[in-house]
């Protein structure tokens, strides 16, 4: 957007009347946002004119990358056709019903019915709500009970920030719903129980897992909430087996698996969705958003099964599932939707994800030789650098330190934005990135953690090695 206002003025404007997600009061009331004007490919670019490598993908969602004029023109043609129209009872719009059979054809098995929502929480959202309705049409009305993990994140809302269990995002001037919403081990080996290997390990989640639905009774879990790569809790990939374990689970005890797939989607782990055809088995629901338009426009999908359907339509009771937004199935994001599932199939995007993932993951690996990364690790275009004070205990730095935003900002005066996340640095690139671009990441992302190691030392935050002329070399 064209303005007359200067940087500075927008900065001002910005500091006294947005109010942003998840930025530290303090730290925003002196610094105030980085303001971005434009974007195009894995680049953006701030109202200065100053170009960044975007690896983070926007915030996990850029996947066909920005800038796309053939986008731009199927959202305005879209907006000239027909900006909205009314979905409830008796009304739909072409735009939305072509999304929906076209995620029904994508999703893995009988999962072939879609709630639209405004985005991934307002999908977990609905999720549960079709849940509760769906217990409750059967004759379970006691099957109320959810587990979720430690460290997942499932969105924004009451809800879905109550299933979801980062320590961070529960802090004691929130509420939550705490009595039917049950958090179980996060599925990260790095950091699991000393003495265990990685099959005693899975053997421990699983039974973790089974004596949580037992404990609280089978007749009382409604639903197993997780994503199938944890993404905002630092890119956890469980160990092998741990999906198709926990599956069959859910299944003995008929307790419903919503695989919340916001991020994992649509070409991130190189296919459309991970739950089938990267990890084996077939959830009962799957929620998707970011990927499912690029972020070029706002949309959720709660993707849920055939069985679950016949449940709640079935015929004679005049019953009607009343949920929904006035934005459900928005024209102009479904064509948005739709275009974008066409330019990832056209450009053959999952097969690119599929070439160049491995390279990403093993480019990234290379910064394990830093002295304060404790672990890369990741899957295909999902990545997490762990920093930690001692790599030998895998003690972390205290949290006032903000070790990963350190690394975030001498990346970002390189020229590089990845995100941090408290002691941890995530990326998710376009899918359309190229080899070189990973290569400029990974290059990058070494100096900022060099520079930040040099602060650290020059703190007195980290104790000099005995090589430290080779440190302080960079
Ligand atoms: N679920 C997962 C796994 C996510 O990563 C996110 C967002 O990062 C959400 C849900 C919430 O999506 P939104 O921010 O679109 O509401």
């Amino acid at each position: 957007m064209t303005t007359a206002y200067t940087t500075a003025e927008l900065t001002k404007l910005d500091q006294q009347h947005f109010t942003h997600p998840w930025t530290v009061f303090d730290v925003f009331h002196q610094q105030g946002a980085l303001p971005i004007s434009r974007g195009d490919g894995c680049y953006i670019e701030d109202s200065n004119g100053r170009r960044y490598l975007d690896a983070v993908g926007g915030l996990w969602c850029t996947n066909i990358g920005l800038g796309r004029t053939e986008m731009a023109d199927a959202i305005a043609q879209q907006c000239r056709e027909l900006a909205f129209a009314n979905p409830f009872v008796d009304m739909t719009n072409v735009p939305a019903t072509l999304l929906a059979a076209k995620l029904a054809e994508l999703a893995p098995g009988d999962l072939d019915h879609v709630i639209f929502t405004c985005g991934g929480s307002t999908a977990v959202d609905s999720s549960y709500r079709l849940i509760q309705y769906y217990q409750n049409c059967r004759g379970k009305p006691e099957k109320k009970h959810i587990i979720s993990r430690k460290n997942s994140y499932h969105g924004s809302t009451y809800l879905s920030m109550s299933i979801g269990g980062k320590a961070g995002d529960h802090p004691p001037e929130f509420d939550f719903i705490r009595d039917t919403i049950h958090h179980i081990s996060c599925p990260n080996y790095y950091r699991a129980p000393q003495g265990l290997n990685e099959a005693q390990y899975l053997q421990f989640l699983l039974d973790e897992l089974e004596h949580t639905i037992l404990r609280l009774g089978p007749d009382k879990v409604a639903a197993f909430y997780a994503e199938p790569v944890l993404g905002a809790g630092g890119v956890i990939v469980p160990p092998q087996g741990y999906h198709q374990g926990t599956f069959a689970i859910c299944q003995k005890y008929d307790v419903l698996y919503v695989s919340d797939e916001v991020v994992t989607a649509f070409g991130r782990l190189g296919q459309w969705f991970a739950s089938k055809d990267v990890f084996g088995f077939e959830p009962d629901i799957i929620i998707g958003a970011k990927g499912l338009t690029s972020g070029y426009q706002p949309l959720g999908a709660c993707i849920y099964s055939d069985r679950i359907h016949q449940v709640i339509s079935q015929p004679g009771h005049g019953r009607c599932f009343a949920h929904g937004f006035t934005y459900s199935g928005h024209p102009v994001a479904c064509a948005a939707a739709l275009k974008n599932i066409e330019i990832i199939q056209r450009e053959q995007l999952l097969q690119r994800v599929q070439q160049l993932g491995p390279y990403f993951q093993q480019q990234m690996k290379t910064l394990e030789d830093l002295p304060i990364v404790g672990q890369v690790r990741g899957m295909q275009l999902m990545v997490c650098v762990e920093n930690v004070r001692c790599k030998k205990t895998k003690q972390l730095f205290d949290e006032e330190l903000d070790i990963g935003k350190r690394i975030a900002d001498h990346a970002e005066s390189l020229g590089l934005i990845v995100r941090p996340i408290v002691h941890l640095n995530v990326m998710s690139p376009p899918l359309t990135i190229s080899r070189s671009q990973i290569d400029d990441i990974v290059a990058t992302l070494r100096k900022a953690i060099e520079l930040t190691i040099n602060d650290l030392y020059a703190e007195g935050h980290l104790p000099m090695p005995q090589d430290h002329v080779k440190a302080n070399s960079i």
